[in-house]
């Protein structure tokens, strides 16, 4: 159980950098008139919902820990956390493929510099969560993995924004964008279908 413990602090700190993160976003779009950075701020509370919501599964399996009325299996609680997380990553990446195509349709100016600065801020927080989420088999379940991949799917889609960006500012390709995003959407729907069936398995009992 003490793996638990560790798991909790790990995904109290990448809630606590999300939530700083959408809120100096959320100011700074503001202030500067940036909207690139205000709807990138907006976008990371669900980011924060999210893992917000792995984290949850661990206070609630700690203070069920000393709950004697409570005669159940904790692990339940850290699997459908790991469910609920990979039905959100699931809707978040048809949403982006929505977006994607919005986009292509009706294109509109893209302040390159300013779209480069916002994604470069969000691999750059994803890779650190990343690294702080990373976990040995040993301490793995299936809530601290959903948090895991979640952080890694949105890493995967600031990667391909900035490769779609620059090659669309130096030799005017506007629909990689478009297509960078349904790339890392396909990827990140295999990622929740997977984490959806494993965790399903053991919500049901059944053998992994
Ligand atoms: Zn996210």
């Amino acid at each position: 159980m003490n793996h638990i413990h560790t798991n909790e602090h790990k995904t109290m700190w990448v809630v606590i950098i999300a939530a700083s993160t959408m809120v100096l976003e959320i100011l700074f779009g503001i202030s500067t008139g940036s909207m690139a950075l205000l709807a990138d701020g907006i976008h990371m509370g669900s980011h924060v919902f999210a893992i917000g919501l792995s984290w949850l599964a661990y206070v609630i399996v700690r203070k069920l820990a000393t709950n004697s009325a409570y005669k159940g299996n904790s692990q339940k609680i850290l699997s459908l956390s790991g469910y609920t997380s990979g039905l959100l990553l699931l809707i978040f990446a048809l949403v982006i493929v929505y977006e994607a195509i919005q986009r292509y349709i009706h294109p509109s100016e893209i302040q390159f510099q300013e779209a480069l600065i916002v994604a470069c801020i969000g691999l750059g927080i994803n890779i650190l969560s990343a690294f702080m989420l990373h976990h040995s088999h040993e301490e793995s379940d299936h809530s601290i993995r959903a948090a895991y991949i979640h952080v890694l799917a949105d890493a995967l889609t600031s990667l391909t924004a900035i490769i779609a960006l620059i090659a669309a500012m130096l030799w005017n390709i506007l629909w990689l964008d478009a297509l960078g995003a349904i790339i890392s959407s396909l990827v990140i729907i295999m990622w929740s279908v997977s984490l959806l069936k494993q965790s399903g398995k053991d919500l049901l009992d059944m053998k992994a």
